[in-house]
């Protein structure tokens, strides 16, 4: 399978394999950042034009704030470990939209939005950093990128022989992997190994901006509160929440905090 793989990669002209430094594991990646940003960042300009930003209020500005600090803290965590330039081809920008789904993401390349129906949950600047780090964090681990190159891998196994993915069979791929197209904005969930990821790394990133880590678990507690009613947030059906979520961000909000001190921070908001 390996070589296989490895083939196809060469057909595709690109890397198939890379360490993902948040991770520390190989991942199966046929698209650079190249490739899958500028359709990212062309997506999202569209869902900004189709829905209603909300500007200049206490809100907005305070998730734009989020997301610098946890922007902030993701490219020290990296400039540390020696992943200098990794957030090159980044173009953060943080957006809330007047929408009452219970919903926040991040597309690649740092495009986030998050919904005001989702504000009733996160309550404070401290939630919305649990949020915007675990977004961010999907993003940071080249999640989608992932499910974008095993949906190439069935693609092509469904028409043997030929590899050349042309553009237009790529922006469908791009929309497959993420939900996106006719049904701009709403994302395909994430596995659970992926999940898990990323409340690992959002919460290490959330405690370096300065962010109480102990607030996931809280979040999380809240989020499932709410999936009883009648109405259960779109974040659930994405982001399913279980005990053993809530029970790993417990567990690992100290190693967060521990983590945040090696970068000199030693209280959290
Ligand atoms: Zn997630």
């Amino acid at each position: 399978m390996k070589k296989v793989i490895l083939i196809m990669a060469l057909f595709l002209g690109v890397t198939a394999c890379k360490v993902n430094p948040f991770t520390g594991k190989k991942m199966l990646n046929f698209y650079g950042n190249k490739q899958i940003f500028p359709m990212a960042f062309a997506q999202y300009d569209q869902f900004l034009t189709e829905n209603a930003v909300v500007e200049n209020t206490a809100e907005s500005r305070m998730i734009t704030k989020v997301g610098q600090r946890i922007a902030s803290a993701a490219e020290r965590w990296l400039n540390a470990n020696g992943f200098q330039g990794y957030l090159n081809d980044y173009k953060w920008e943080y957006n809330l939209v007047k929408d009452e789904t219970v919903n926040a993401w991040c597309m690649p390349g740092g495009k986030i939005v998050f919904y005001t129906g989702i504000l009733p949950i996160t309550q404070t600047e401290r939630g919305v950093a649990v949020v915007m780090g675990h977004e961010v964090a999907h993003a940071l681990a080249d999640h989608g990128a992932q499910r974008m190159s095993a949906g190439t891998l069935q693609q092509i196994g469904a028409v043997a022989g030929n590899v050349a993915i042309q553009d237009e069979r790529k922006r469908n791929m791009f929309n497959q992997a993420y939900g996106l197209g006719s049904t701009l904005g709403i994302m395909l969930p994430f596995s659970r190994g992926h999940e898990t990821e990323a409340d690992r790394i959002g919460l290490q990133i959330m405690a370096i901006a300065g962010y109480d880590p102990t607030e996931a678990a809280e979040l999380w507690k809240r989020m499932k509160a709410k999936s009883g009613g009648q109405a259960p947030p779109e974040f659930m059906s994405t982001h399913p929440s279980n005990d053993t979520r809530i029970q790993n961000l417990t567990a690992w909000a100290p190693l967060a905090k521990q983590e945040a001190q090696k970068f000199g921070v030693t209280t959290f908001q």
